[in-house]
């Protein structure tokens, strides 16, 4: 079984923003040569997050992170952290920092509807994800 581990960088435009990264993670998982495994995309950021979900109707997005703003408030009474940032914070360990897609037949085996995304919660900013490629 090989490992392969690759990065690539984006940037963020706005505070809250889910980015489809599907396209540089499926270039990722060709240029390391495994047909059939696992590849984790993996955030080492802690106010933002990767998680998967349609990205055939842009307005899902938009609505998961209407929806989040909603739980979510970026200013509450009882927050402490001085950054001003819990709510990013909250956010990142709700969707976690990482997701796990099979790949079959050298490419993403995901639904028709599924796509990755790298959600941004305190942005804009640059960013790094991480994509660790498991197979044969
Ligand atoms: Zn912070």
């Amino acid at each position: 079984m090989k490992i392969i581990e690759k990065d690539f960088r984006i940037s963020s435009k706005h505070r809250n923003q889910m980015i489809d990264i599907t396209s540089q993670v499926g270039l990722a998982i060709s240029q390391s040569g495994v047909t059939n495994g696992d590849a984790i995309v993996y955030c080492p950021h802690t106010t933002a997050a990767i998680t998967i979900n349609e990205n055939a109707d842009p307005d899902v997005p938009h609505d998961i992170l209407l929806a989040l703003a909603e739980l979510i408030p970026q200013h509450q009474p009882g927050f402490r952290h001085s950054e001003g940032n819990s709510d990013a914070h909250c956010k990142s360990s709700m969707f976690g920092c990482s997701e796990q897609i099979l790949i079959k037949d050298g490419t993403l085996n995901l639904g028709t509807w599924q796509g990755i995304f790298f959600c941004e919660f305190d942005g804009p900013r640059h960013r790094k994800v991480l994509v660790q490629i498991r197979g044969e």
